[in-house]
């Protein structure tokens, strides 16, 4: 019987099991799994420390995004330009998770750099949905959220900068929690858009997440915008009764497929039976979000991005290949890039080169900022009166693989419901809901206000006992041997 797969980590300590014995299970199924799914995109053999330590997350094994570094690990972000790549140093977020016990089984296949809805952008090729072969398992933490819904590891590491946690945590059916912006340090996390990067935590359950973000959260000296706020998981005893839900549906009926709606709506109202009121908090400034954010993101990641130039780091390519012309650091330049880096890394550097170019700036860079602010001060406001919005993740299940390659912005698309929070930097928990006529898992994201996360975890939870989404026979851990 394999318990591993299906229980949470509560779960597990509770029915007294050895989480060791539970991790040894999924190193070596991820072995044979990982394969098929594509999840993985390098599996620590050394996984297993001469001792475990003690701590919170004692004996629990996790996947760990390619873009959060440990010393020594390839961590390649899923890119052929970092494929030479160790890191020389780790991440404090890892660090936190070895402090408190925790194990790390191997990096997870992700979107090259983080850039992307699906998974398809990776140099390793996409991930599969563990409950459907076929279809994405959303991006760009794709592989880590297939790893815990396969129950190849107990909880995972990913980044989300416009929702690359909570679009995969819906797609896979399981809980994705972005925390507020600055709130896990993101020292380590190799940049792709700095004022959005965020660690976030792919789980089983909500207490779960919560247990992963006690261990994670806090002020760290290497990290300038990290902030002063641990967090504790809250009492399981407190009352969400009287609580005030907040509905942007100017933003969300329209776009929403009807199978999402129904789901959405049967939420709200087992949201009622709970005692919670429900009412309507228009947020028509979230209607550009998507071009906001893109313009933003792309701008910091031309920047960011711009240390991929074969000096420091992706210099094993011939200079000559691809260049035409120049000096040879130009060529070089060239040489490294057109091999190094896949198609949207490209498109986004070149957007993002373009909206900050003397000319064009004003018009898109500076015009983006300012829609950042009036949405950020918006959604604050909301927030002031109501105690959490509720949104669903996405506007549809996961799709096929393949069927948004040929048009970005459909891709880009998918983000809608996610970058909203991103932008305004506050903390947004997914958390599955039900599934749609295809049999694939719908979800709602509660968005909270700066440093809500203790709210979200209680409101998450009673939503979560109403819905009993992981009994479900039809999920990968019921169905898995
Ligand atoms: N899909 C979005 C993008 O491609 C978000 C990615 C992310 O959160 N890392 O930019």
């Amino acid at each position: 019987m394999s318990w591993w797969r299906r229980m949470t980590m509560t779960q597990a300590r509770g029915a007294g099991r050895e989480p060791v014995a539970g991790t040894g299970a999924m190193a070596a199924a991820a072995v044979r799994e990982g394969r098929t799914l594509n999840a993985f995109t390098w599996l620590d053999p050394a996984w297993m420390p001469p001792s475990v330590g003690q701590g919170p997350l004692a004996g629990f094994g996790c996947a760990v995004k390619a873009n959060i570094c440990g010393a020594g690990w390839p961590n390649d972000c899923a890119s052929a330009v970092l494929s030479h790549y160790r890191s020389p140093y780790g991440s404090t977020a890892v660090a936190r998770l070895q402090a408190a016990g925790g194990l790390c089984l191997g990096l997870a296949n992700m979107d090259e750099f983080g850039m992307g809805s699906s998974c398809e952008y990776s140099t390793y090729g996409p991930v599969q949905n563990p409950w459907r072969e076929g279809f994405t398992a959303g991006g760009s933490s794709g592989g880590s959220a297939a790893a815990v819904a396969a129950g190849l590891a107990w909880f995972a590491l990913g980044s989300d900068t416009g929702g690359s946690v909570r679009l995969p945590a819906h797609c896979c059916g399981i809980v994705g929690l972005k925390p507020t912006y600055g709130r896990v340090s993101r020292y380590g996390l190799i940049a792709f858009a700095s004022s959005l990067d965020v660690i976030g935590i792919l789980a089983r359950s909500v207490d779960d997440a919560a247990l992963v973000l006690s261990v994670l959260a806090g002020p760290d000296p290497r990290d300038a915008t990290s902030l002063d706020a641990a967090f504790a998981v809250p009492d399981p005893g407190l009352p969400v009764r009287g609580l005030t839900l907040g509905v942007p549906r100017d933003l969300t009926d329209g776009l929403a497929e009807p199978a999402v709606r129904e789901d959405f709506e049967r939420t709200l109202a087992v949201a009622r039976d709970l005692g919670l009121k429900v009412v309507d908090a228009p947020l028509p400034a979230a209607a550009d979000a998507v071009q906001t954010y893109l313009v933003l993101a792309a701008a910091e990641a031309a920047s960011n991005l711009a240390r991929y130039d074969g000096s420091l780091y992706g210099g094993t390519t011939e200079p000559g290949a691809g260049s035409v012309g120049g000096t040879a650091f130009e060529q070089q330049v060239t040489a490294t890039r057109t091999a190094g880096l896949g198609p949207e890394v490209k498109r986004r550097i070149l957007l993002g080169t373009h909206v900050l170019a003397a000319g064009y700036r004003q018009r898109f860079y500076d015009r983006a900022q300012a829609h950042r602010k009036v949405l950020t001060a918006r959604m604050q406001e909301v927030l002031g009166v109501v105690d959490a919005l509720i949104l669903p993740t996405a506007a549809e299940g996961a799709f096929r693989l393949g069927s948004r390659l040929d048009d970005p912005v459909a891709m880009y698309r998918t983000d809608q419901f996610t970058v909203p929070a991103s932008l305004a930097g506050l903390p947004a928990l997914t958390l599955p809901t039900g599934l749609d006529a295809r049999g694939l898992p719908l979800s709602v994201q509660l968005v909270g206000p700066r440093l809500g996360e203790d709210l979200l975890i209680r409101l998450g939870r009673a939503l979560e006992e109403a819905l009993d989404f992981r009994s479900r026979k039809e999920a990968p851990w019921h169905r898995l041997p």
